[in-house]
């Protein structure tokens, strides 16, 4: 609400007079005497800054409220009549000002979007402690602030503050620059157990079945690392790091599942440690389970995990999901240096958390399983990252915060992906042993504080003993992925590389203003006996660099490694002798990397659709499983909205003709002697084969397993589930559908729940496919576990992908009732998506019309919306583009 001065300017509407407007508006003051006045916008200035917690709070599991008490030491700088701080949907019953001079009772403002204001008598300063009192709510249907979760009948409390609900659970000055010690005591039945931030200290019983839970006071953390969990768990010890005990806390009969993250986690945190080079910041590291999906949080000693990451039955687990357990785990335990114990001051460096954190996730897990190849994780990922970065409408990785949708479009593959991407290339660029050095210096200086992204550079230039700062802002400080030119010109004695640099648009963006980045290129080429390298950093819009060799090069790589962030459109034919049966070897992720760089540069038009086909033959008998993946995903942009539906048929025995053998060989079911190459080859494959070639053989062969499933669970190889139900769902009948749906709502595991889930997102009759987008109305599940599977599982398949936008524009506000709607965790962001596959303008004006002024009221609506349209531009203009290469190219299947 603005405050009155700003309504009446907006008003009238024409400039007034200083003296009159002056007059004008004491008159309003006045008429609004006391007014309630205007509450800070998004952040609180700092005044006032706390100096340390001690908190109470009372949580009854199955009860669905919880009251507390906070007392804040604080300080406040310049005297004043008004302390601001946050809070939001409690209940203040009472406050109180305590100094050496004496008590005084300041009045509330009210609340006004999580901010409440003290106003005293008289100016305040200096030294004080705050003392509130107050009740909340337990959310059931958010996992926001407080919230109860229930697993098998039994009720568990938990929290979760990022980025902005610690205000939820108690007053509080909430923003990652305050770190404070705090004391937490929780009151809890007797029964129950309480965890916390750091060790328990004591315990005492309570009146009425209950007892006092106290806690060592913390290390300091701002608000949002604060976390707590109450309710009858069970504890598994999964040993020591140096002097720091670990457990997995579970819900009450799943100790047994937690044996593969009891083994997994220590050694993770071990290496972690070995490469910050410091003690691990906190006195013990618990690892809480959630029975919910999809989620992970780092707070400080007392990690958050969804179930189905952290616990599998040991009958039933699966070489993906032990990746995906230790890459999330490593991943979080990185922020407990980076993010924890040093803080982004504010959220547009969230990027030092995340971005960090999924670099390191990869480097350690990569150095404990070597095999597992997680390197090349990091190139999948940087492909995908390019994509969202290639649109107009993406942000930045430091991109300025100046309202709530900011902070919640913060958490995106931009800060994520392209972050991580840029740290891996800059660490190549310095030096991996100079990098972690100023990596190491950066966490000396800053430790137990907060730094900015200004910080982080300068540390790691003084690691590495080389300014990388102007280079490395090049890519946190502006949008888009850098297209180099390589055209190699052997016409002297001496080859000569012409390099330029530009933009990389997708077909039909409009033209960009020309940019250019400092990019650290690194080439590989050949040169004689053996590969020489070549590195340069190519900082202006063209240069040409004489390679040191005699003789032209038979061959050049223009992503060495495949770690710098940047796609290259070759000369030539130089893509062709990189790429052809004979070339030179190439690494797995440089297999990757450069298959993805040929898919991308037909999406800008670079390279003719049928050059990166032509690549699909060799590359589908690759004997590692991610690189097979590069050549299915070329071959399935023959099935995207972008090519005419005339052309499904074809581009179906065109998948069945390369693909086709490799899939019936490897079947649904695993045989023993099968490597994990096999086994995650397989996964993909085959389903892939079913669906987009429509083999018959493997989808009878689908049905049949999953029917068998439905009844024993142990029919089907786990790591095959998931895709045997979604292959058998999408050529399934209703009592197929039924017969998943029941079981889908008698499942207590919430791992197997997801399966069932995602098999029912995946019906390929429509009339099913309505069925289940309809459930998302019913209160039949957790909206938080449906949402995805459920309303854009029909987005895979042309037959169902026109569904979930016409069920959104039926039933929006039905739909918006029932879904999590806090700030950074607002699903109604993501609604547009639902048309992500429309191709043609009319399609676009309606998504246009129905979410323009909706999606306003959607925390990080606009960003996603706009995307949204991008992609919808996008895929009209390469139909035009493309469509006559795709047919020629499919004329003879
Ligand atoms: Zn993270």
């Amino acid at each position: 609400m603005p405050g009155p001065s700003l309504a009446f300017q907006r008003l009238v509407g024409f400039p007034l007079a200083p003296l009159r407007l002056a007059v004008i508006l004491a008159f309003f003051a006045a008429l609004s005497c006391a007014a309630t006045p205007e509450a800070p916008q998004l952040k609180l200035d700092d005044n006032a800054v706390p100096r340390r917690y001690t908190l109470n709070l009372t949580l009854v599991p199955g009860h669905d409220t919880f009251s507390g008490s906070v007392e804040i030491d604080l300080r406040v700088d310049k005297p004043s009549q008004l302390v601001w701080l946050n809070s939001q949907d409690l209940t203040i019953a009472s406050v109180l000002w305590l100094t050496s001079a004496g008590r005084l009772t300041p009045s509330l403002t009210p609340e006004h979007h999580g901010f409440i204001g003290l106003q005293f008598d008289r100016p305040v300063s200096g030294e004080a402690t705050l003392r509130l009192q107050f009740t909340g709510k337990v959310g059931l249907h958010s996992n926001a602030g407080i919230f109860a979760l229930t697993e098998d009948g039994e009720t568990y409390i938990y929290s979760m503050f990022e980025t902005s609900d610690a205000r939820r659970a108690f007053p509080c000055f909430d923003q990652p620059e305050f770190k404070t010690p705090w004391r937490i005591t929780l009151h809890v039945p007797d029964s129950a157990s309480a965890f916390a931030n750091s060790p328990q200290e004591s315990q005492e019983p309570e009146n009425g079945g209950m007892k006092a839970v106290h806690f060592r006071e913390s290390k300091p953390l701002p608000s949002y690392l604060v976390a707590f969990a109450a309710g009858r768990f069970e504890t598994v010890d999964a040993g020591h790091v140096g002097p720091v005990p670990l457990r997995i806390i579970v819900p009450r009969g799943h100790s047994a599942a937690a044996g593969f993250a009891a083994k997994a986690l220590p050694e993770l945190l071990a290496l972690e440690v070995k490469y910050f080079g410091r003690p691990f910041p906190y006195d013990k590291l618990d690892s809480l389970v959630m029975p919910i999906s999809g989620f992970a949080m780092e707070n400080a000693g007392l990690i958050t995990y969804s179930q189905g990451l952290l616990l599998a039955d040991p009958s039933g687990d699966t070489i993906s999901r032990q990746r995906e357990c230790a890459l999330v785990a490593a991943h979080e335990m990185a922020h407990q240096w980076f993010g924890d114990l040093v803080t982004m001051r504010w959220w547009d460096d969230v990027w030092l958390n995340e971005a960090f954190a999924t670099w390191m996730e990869r480097k350690i897990t990569g150095e404990w399983k070597p095999e597992w190849r997680i390197d090349v994780v990091g190139a999948e990922s940087r492909l995908e990252s390019m994509d969202l970065d290639s649109l107009v409408s993406a942000r930045r990785i430091v991109q300025p915060i100046e309202s709530e949708s900011d902070i919640a479009n913060a958490f995106d593959d931009i800060t994520y992906e392209k972050g991580s991407a840029v740290l891996r290339m800059f660490e190549h660029y310095a030096g991996p042993d100079q990098f972690r050095r100023g990596v190491q210096f950066y966490l000396q200086r800053y430790e137990w504080g907060a730094a900015t992204t200004q910080d982080f550079l300068a540390a790691v230039s003084e690691g590495a003993g080389i300014d990388i700062a102007p280079a490395f802002r090049t890519f946190l400080d502006r949008t888009g992925v850098p297209l180099v030119t390589m055209q190699l010109d052997c016409a002297a004695a001496q080859p000569v590389l012409h390099l330029s640099q530009k933009r990389s648009l997708p077909i039909g963006a409009p033209p960009a203003e020309p940019q250019t980045w400092r990019i650290p290129l690194s080439i590989r080429y050949s040169g004689g006996a053996a590969p020489r390298t070549f590195a340069t950093l190519l900082a202006s819009s063209h240069a040409d660099v004489t390679l040191p060799a005699t003789g032209c090069p038979a061959w050049l790589l223009g992503n060495n490694g495949a770690d710098g962030y940047y796609r290259v459109r070759y000369g030539g034919d130089l893509l062709t002798r990189l790429l052809a049966p004979g070339g030179p070897a190439l690494s797995v992720a440089e297999r990757v990397s450069e298959l993805g760089n040929a898919l991308a540069l037909v999406d800008t038009g670079d390279l003719p659709p049928s050059a990166a086909l032509a690549f699909v033959p060799e590359f589908s008998k690759d004997p590692a499983n991610e690189v097979v993946q590069q050549a299915m995903d070329i071959a399935g942009m023959l099935k995207g909205p972008d090519v005419p539906a005339s052309l499904r048929p074809a581009a179906g025995r065109f998948i069945s003709d390369v693909f086709g053998a490799t899939a019936e060989h490897l079947g649904w079911n695993g045989r023993t002697g099968d490597n994990d190459d096999t086994r995650l080859l397989r996964r993909k494959l085959v389903p892939f084969v079913a669906e987009e070639g429509h083999d018959r053989k493997l989808i009878d062969a689908a049905e049949s397993l999953a029917r068998r499933w439905l009844n024993d669970r142990s029919a089907v190889d786990p790591e095959m589930v998931q895709p045997v139900l979604e292959v058998a769902a999408r050529f399934g009948n209703r009592d197929l559908w039924d017969m998943v749906h029941n079981q889908a709502l008698a499942e207590k595991d919430p791992a197997i729940q997801e399966r069932l889930l995602g098999a029912l997102g995946s019906f390929g009759d429509p009339s099913l496919a309505q069925a289940s987008l309809d459930l998302l109305l019913t209160h039949e599940f957790d909206a938080r576990e449906t949402f995805r599977p459920l309303l854009f599982g029909p987005l895979d398949n042309p037959n169902t992908w026109d569904l979930p936008f016409a069920f959104v524009t039926a039933h929006i506000d039905q739909l918006l009732q029932g879904l999590p709607r806090e700030v950074g965790d607002d699903y109604a962001s993501e609604l547009p998506a639902t048309a992500d596959n429309f191709c043609d303008p009319s399609r676009r004006r309606q998504v246009d019309d129905f979410f323009r002024d909706r999606v306003k009221s959607y925390s990080g609506g606009e960003r996603t919306f706009l995307q949204t349209l991008e992609t919808i531009d996008g895929c009209i203009a390469r139909k035009k583009v493309l469509a006559p290469g795709f047919s020629r190219f499919l004329a003879r299947y």
